[in-house]
């Protein structure tokens, strides 16, 4: 009799069937979800044949409402609507409180954790908002593809921190999606134009969506993405394009208003959609036609050529061709390294912003494939590889971490473990060791920050190192490892070595930064190097300094009488009493000169001690025996 076989779980029994896997872009204004049939990585419709789910979830009495529907609900019932849930992704309530203009609805405060949302008196989490975006997405894969889903490849700003990692992969499992993994939305363009098959590519990608603006340079090396640098801004956008042509309409109309914000809340969305309208027109035409109720009887007609739009959004194209400047900058690159710019985003269908693009890079921006789905059709693509649809790929995506990670030492001092703009997945330890004889714990502070003072940085994480075995300062060799793994979430290891105890953590949701705050940390290291790189010597001499005092002390406490006349004592006492004073002065150099006066009137002393332990060991025993 043969064995039965049985297959493991989850997986097809059929060789020849085909695994399901969709990619997801999970965007601020819009989000889709995109699969590879056919040999080729498509984006999957609605019924209706729609792509394009706008990113809204509205509460309404009936149940939950996702995408078109809950958009035009919006205007009626704002309170229960929510756009944009994106922004709010693994951020605490301080870190958004300045949005709270552009929010229609009401955010609870939720003791120090995520806030929560507002809506027919229930509160709801962003992540829980998030998972009816992406409920109704899995569920069109399924109805499409025609059965349940192995997985999906979630994508990601480049800039999110892992909080915000944390959060987009927790609202998946919320909608009943396995996470494959996340990646980055500038590495999943890429990916959708086949830049990896291109030998030596520097690909900038420019997504301009409908709040948020983002530059990333990748580069291809032996067959994987880095990326090398990000930028970009989170309030830039085709909404504002949307003001700006708004705004151009209230000059025109004889309304004494001239502020949309003035207006009666339906009259001022009714001339923001004919100016969504007008700005998509214009995309494929030269005029458009524009017609607005003002709420006062006649309405405004007029038309908006594409030559003056253009003059319109000047501005706006001009500070995100700045941001693309400093990408390179960072990415120490000149427009001309750049092999391919890839388009990504709603936004850059407007032919004046591939233009400027087009000259900023010195040549012909891609546009090939949808602007708006490229980046869903690219996870698509990395989804079908992670299922085990295609054999012959190895495509491993690199991607960076945004600040340095790191952790406390002795004096509030940080030591960085991995450095800014690392590739993921990377993993590095470092030892360190005990600061007191016989001390049997340690504390461990994870930070995250460019500065030099723990107080300048972020705190991330404590844990505590137990039952290290006692030992004399110095002895103990704690490793630390610190692991970001390909989502990009970190976990710290502390192992004391020759015992084997070992502590961890992952990091656990701790809120994230936004991209202008990761900015303002860089410019603040930029601008206190200098300060940063003396105080630390200050404080590592002053560690130095009450290392040496310690270590006195124990040995007078212990040898002093024994091995000192009550002089030699005095003379030692006295210049330790001199180095305790200085020690905490803002001058290293006074403080090390008072430390090697000290070491040098102890250096018998020190001598005479070391005598009479050898003496100890060696009492007893042949030499050729030790
Ligand atoms: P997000 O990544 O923020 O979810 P999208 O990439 O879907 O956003 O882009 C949405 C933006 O693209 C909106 O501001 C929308 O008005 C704009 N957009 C869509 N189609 C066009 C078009 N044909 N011309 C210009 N802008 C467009
Ligand atoms: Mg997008």
């Amino acid at each position: 009799m043969s064995l039965l076989q049985i297959s493991e779980p989850g997986q097809s029994t059929a060789p020849h069937q085909r695994r399901l896997a969709v990619g997801i872009d999970l965007g601020t204004t819009n989000s889709l979800v995109a699969s590879v049939r056919n040999g080729g990585s498509e984006a999957l419709g609605d019924e209706e044949g729609q792509v394009m789910l706008p990113s809204v979830v509205h509460y309404s009495e009936q149940g939950v409402v996702v995408g078109k529907p809950a958009k035009a609900a919006a205007l009626a019932d704002p309170e229960n609507a929510i756009a944009s849930v994106k922004r709010l992704m693994g951020r605490s309530f301080h870190d958004v409180r300045g949005d709270a203009l552009h929010r229609s609805y009401q955010l609870v405060e939720n003791n120090s954790a995520v806030p929560r949302i507002k809506t027919r008196g229930e509160l709801v989490s962003p992540e829980q908002v998030s998972a009816e975006i992406l409920r109704v997405l899995r569920r069109r894969a399924e109805r499409t593809l025609g059965g349940d889903l192995l997985g999906a490849v979630v994508t990601v700003p480049a800039y999110f921190d892992d909080a915000q990692r944390h959060a987009t992969k927790h609202a998946a499992q919320l909608a009943g999606l396995h996470v494959l993994r996340l990646i980055n939305e500038p590495t999943a363009a890429a990916l959708a134009y086949g830049l990896d098959q291109t030998e030596d590519s520097t690909v900038a990608v420019y997504d301009l969506g409908g709040g948020t603006f983002d530059i990333s340079i990748l580069k291809l090396q032996g067959g994987v993405f880095q990326v090398l640098a990000t930028a970009g801004d989170a309030a830039l956008g085709g909404d504002d394009i949307d003001h700006a042509i708004a705004d151009w309409i209230l000059q025109q109309t004889n309304l004494s208003e001239k502020k949309l914000a003035g207006l009666d809340a339906i009259v001022a969305q009714g001339i923001l959609n004919a100016a969504t309208k007008a700005k998509e027109y214009l995309s494929d035409n030269d005029i458009a036609e524009i017609e607005v109720e003002l709420g006062c009887g006649k309405p405004w007609c007029g038309v908006l050529q594409r030559t003056h739009l253009n003059e319109l959004i000047d501005d706006l194209v001009k500070r995100t061709l700045n941001i693309c400047r400093q990408a390179l900058h960072d990415a120490k690159l000149k427009p001309e390294d750049i092999t391919a710019v890839v388009m990504v985003g709603g936004s850059t269908r407007t032919p004046y912003v591939r233009q400027r693009v087009g000259e900023l890079f010195g040549k012909k921006v891609l546009t090939a494939i949808n602007p708006d789905q490229v980046v869903a059709i690219g996870a698509a693509i990395q989804a079908d590889i992670l299922a085990g649809n295609k054999l012959h790929s190895d495509v491993l995506l690199l991607d960076v971490i945004p600040l340095s990670l790191g952790i406390e030492t002795m004096g509030g001092l940080v030591e960085k473990i991995i450095q800014r703009n690392s590739t993921i997945p990377v993993a590095r330890a470092q030892e360190f060791t005990t600061y007191k004889d016989g001390q049997t714990a340690m504390s461990i502070h994870v930070l995250q920050g460019e500065r030099d003072m723990v107080s300048d940085c972020r705190s991330l994480a404590r844990f505590e190192l137990r039952d290290i075995p006692a030992m004399v300062a110095g002895a103990a060799r704690i490793r630390v490892t610190f692991q970001v793994d390909a989502d990009g979430m970190l976990s710290v290891t502390a192992e004391e070595i020759s015992s084997n105890v070992s502590a961890s953590i992952q990091v656990k949701p701790s809120f994230g930064l936004s991209d202008a705050e990761i900015a303002g940390m860089l410019k603040a290291a930029l601008q206190h190097a200098e300060d940063d790189k003396e105080q630390r010597l200050i404080k590592e001499t002053q560690v130095d300094a009450d290392r040496v005092l310690h270590a006195l002390d124990a040995a007078l406490a212990k040898d002093g009488d024994r091995l000192l006349s009550a002089a030699e004592r005095d003379s030692i006492e006295l210049v330790r009493a001199e180095l305790a004073q200085v020690k905490s002065g803002q001058s290293a150099r006074v403080i090390n000169k008072a430390i090697e006066k000290l070491e040098k009137v102890s250096a018998e002393f020190v001598a005479r001690r070391m005598d009479t332990s050898v003496k100890k060991v060696m009492a007893g025993r042949r030499v050729d025996e030790l």
